[in-house]
């Protein structure tokens, strides 16, 4: 049995495992990120690894999971967002502190790897995985091989256009998929609904402490699982997007799954009904074709690590 380390850099923690070949993790560790450093950054990445080497003698390689570009090469984070990583050379920083291979990986496609190998995707070649969190993240799985794209920043698909001169984003682009489809929508729907019509959202104020910006994701999920009109009619509005958006891209892809992971899938059907709903209706060439599958993430937030620390086996 071969060990490898997987460990999910994101905006706000590190959270790295020891995992073996059947995708299970043994031991985990997670810190904080010291987000406006790279230099720290790659310290914390290079000390959770120290620690988990020194149970483990049998690791052999580590896959960072990055919520950031990626280069094809896997070494070098072009830029995140949510990160001080400008052409960072990341894999060389961390190799030269851990003594071990490295590579390197966006996050959502670690994630997709994960889940394609080990969880919901088990069985599936065509897969799409969509995040739906703060923003949307993306990875392809294309003839059972993760999908990166000619430059390695493939399947960013949170930033196609759905609403020309929509809702700005944080790409630097109106419009984006993500600002329509994400966790985030579904909070900015429910507060513009309690500011418009208090009266329709009073269960949302009520649980938002009475203020519109006092209503985040959860309270919203708990008042439509109470049949809440106002909070049900929020999670339609937000699933016809993540529907329709599917439908777009079952147009180019094709796939046979769509697998439906991130903090608003936490939802299950309150999501995942209307939504599906909303992808058939939507489908191109429907009556005519095979609905592609549209399922629940398996492994939760342990996907990326799973998923890098597999890729980092077959590196
Ligand atoms: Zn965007």
């Amino acid at each position: 049995m071969t060990l490898t380390i997987g460990v999910d850099v994101g905006g706000t923690k590190v959270a790295a495992g020891v995992v073996d070949d059947h995708g299970r993790i043994i031991e985990k560790l997670r810190r904080p990120t010291p987000s406006t450093s790279p230099h720290e950054t790659a310290a914390v990445i290079a000390e959770v690894v120290d620690i988990l080497k020194g149970k483990f003698d049998e690791v052999e390689a580590v896959g960072l999971g990055a919520a950031g570009f990626v280069d094809e090469s896997r070494s070098m984070v072009l830029f995140a967002p949510n990160l001080a990583w400008r052409d960072e050379p990341l894999k060389k920083k961390v190799e030269s502190q851990v003594g071990l291979p490295v590579i390197v990986e966006n996050d959502a496609n670690a994630t997709a790897w994960g889940e394609a190998k080990f969880g919901a995707g088990r069985g599936e070649d065509h897969i799409v995985l969509i995040t739906l969190g703060t923003g949307i993240g993306g990875g392809l799985i294309m003839d059972g091989e993760l999908y990166r794209g000619r430059f390695g920043i493939g399947g960013e698909f949170g930033h196609f256009r759905v609403v020309p001169d929509g809702r700005r984003c944080g790409c630097g682009n109106r419009g984006c998929w993500e600002q329509y489809a994400s966790g985030n929508a579904l909070v900015a729907e429910a507060r513009e609904l309690a500011r418009v019509s208090p009266a329709l959202a009073g269960r949302l104020l009520e649980l938002g402490d009475g203020s519109p910006e006092g209503i985040s994701g959860p309270e919203i999920t708990e008042a439509a699982r109470g049949g809440d009109t106002a909070a049900l009619e929020c999670f339609r509005s937000v699933a016809v997007w993540v529907g329709q958006g599917m439908a777009d891209l079952a147009a180019i892809l094709d796939p046979g799954a769509f697998i439906i992971g991130g903090g608003l899938s936490e939802a299950g059907d309150l999501l995942l009904d209307p939504a599906r709903a909303a992808f058939e209706n939507a489908l191109t060439g429907r009556g005519h074709r095979v609905f592609a599958d549209i399922r629940m993430a398996e492994l939760g937030p342990d996907a990326g690590i799973v998923g890098a620390a597999d890729l980092a086996r077959l590196r």
